[in-house]
């Protein structure tokens, strides 16, 4: 199998993803914070892009919250004064988030279904209509020591604006990390991919099992089309077959570890205590990855 090295600057980015849930994408993310701070560096950073359900904080109980904040969106808004009901912006509005009935001077945008991409704002040529900032979500820094810390968005109940809640969390400033992890949101589709975009390594997370397998496959063609240096992590090792080690095989796809199947160390993942205590064949392992991960990274900066 090949192995792939990568020269890039600093911060390191290495977004973590998996085609399905339930494969161990957490579980590796949160062990890589860790080992990373133990063999890498202690200014590292973890960013939660699963923003519909954000769940690495869990797993560090003694981190304390530094910032709190609204994730915004401009949305528009129409002054029903100044409407004139001609309904140019409701044909513009590729999203239908926007209803205006004439007969009964009706106007109104749903913030929840707009994508804040400003044609109506285009579109209105009696100046009837403002932008606010409207809240998708929110985004929340903790720190679990001095240099390192966690970030995660959550996105609002009933927010469609997953993406975008992602990339605003992605801008947020993370101190001098030397070291970014994006945990990715299960899937294939543009949250992945607005998770991965900047990352300099992808690791998948898969499980040998014949729906991992699938969903591997699907996971590896989108990143072969985005041209993203990438490697995997089978995860549950020892259960399922063959087939994905057969795959990886002959696609020449770097298998960067495996974890072993260990049913103690799952109800640990359960009880939130994934970290307390992490059996030696475990540790093994991910010292393994995160060695060969830093020795990826030809750092010229
Ligand atoms: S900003 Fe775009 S999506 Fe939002 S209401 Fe206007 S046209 Fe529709
Ligand atoms: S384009 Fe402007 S004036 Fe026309 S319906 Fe929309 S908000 Fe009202």
């Amino acid at each position: 199998m090949t192995k792939t090295n990568v020269i890039i600057d600093m911060p390191v980015k290495i977004a973590i993803a998996s085609g399905k849930g339930g494969t161990g994408k957490t579980t590796v993310s949160v062990n890589l914070f860790h080992f990373i701070r133990q063999l890498w560096t202690n200014r590292v950073a973890l960013v939660d892009c699963d923003v519909e359900e954000p769940n690495d904080l869990i797993f560090f109980p003694g981190a304390k919250l530094v910032d709190e904040k609204d994730a915004t969106l401009p949305v528009p808004e129409i002054i029903t004064d100044k409407c004139t009901f001609c309904r140019r912006c409701v044909e513009y509005c590729e999203f239908n988030a926007i209803v205006v009935i004439p007969p009964v001077k009706f106007a109104e945008i749903n913030p929840s279904l707009c994508h804040s991409c400003g044609a109506c704002l285009v579109a209105c040529r009696d100046d009837a209509i403002v932008e606010k900032p409207y809240s998708i979500g929110k985004i929340r820094k903790y720190a679990v020591d001095e240099q390192a810390g966690i970030v995660e968005g959550l996105l609002k109940i009933g927010s469609a604006m997953q993406t975008s809640l992602i990339k605003i969390v992605k801008k947020e400033p993370v101190h001098d990390a030397e070291v970014i992890l994006y945990d990715a949101p299960p899937g294939t589709s543009c949250p992945v991919v607005t998770t991965t975009a900047d990352a300099n390594y992808i690791i998948l997370v898969t499980e040998p099992t014949p729906f991992g397998l699938h969903d591997l496959k699907l996971t590896v063609s989108l990143l072969k089309e985005l041209e993203k240096p990438f490697g995997v992590i089978v995860n549950k090792a020892g259960l399922g077959n063959r087939e994905i080690y057969k795959y990886l095989e002959e696609e020449n796809i770097e298998l960067i570890g495996e974890i072993p199947f260990d049913k103690t160390y799952a109800s640990g993942y359960a009880r939130g205590e994934l970290l307390s205590f992490i059996p030696k064949e475990m540790e093994t392992v991910y010292r393994k990855i995160v060695t060969e991960l830093k020795e990826k990274v030809i750092d010229y900066a």
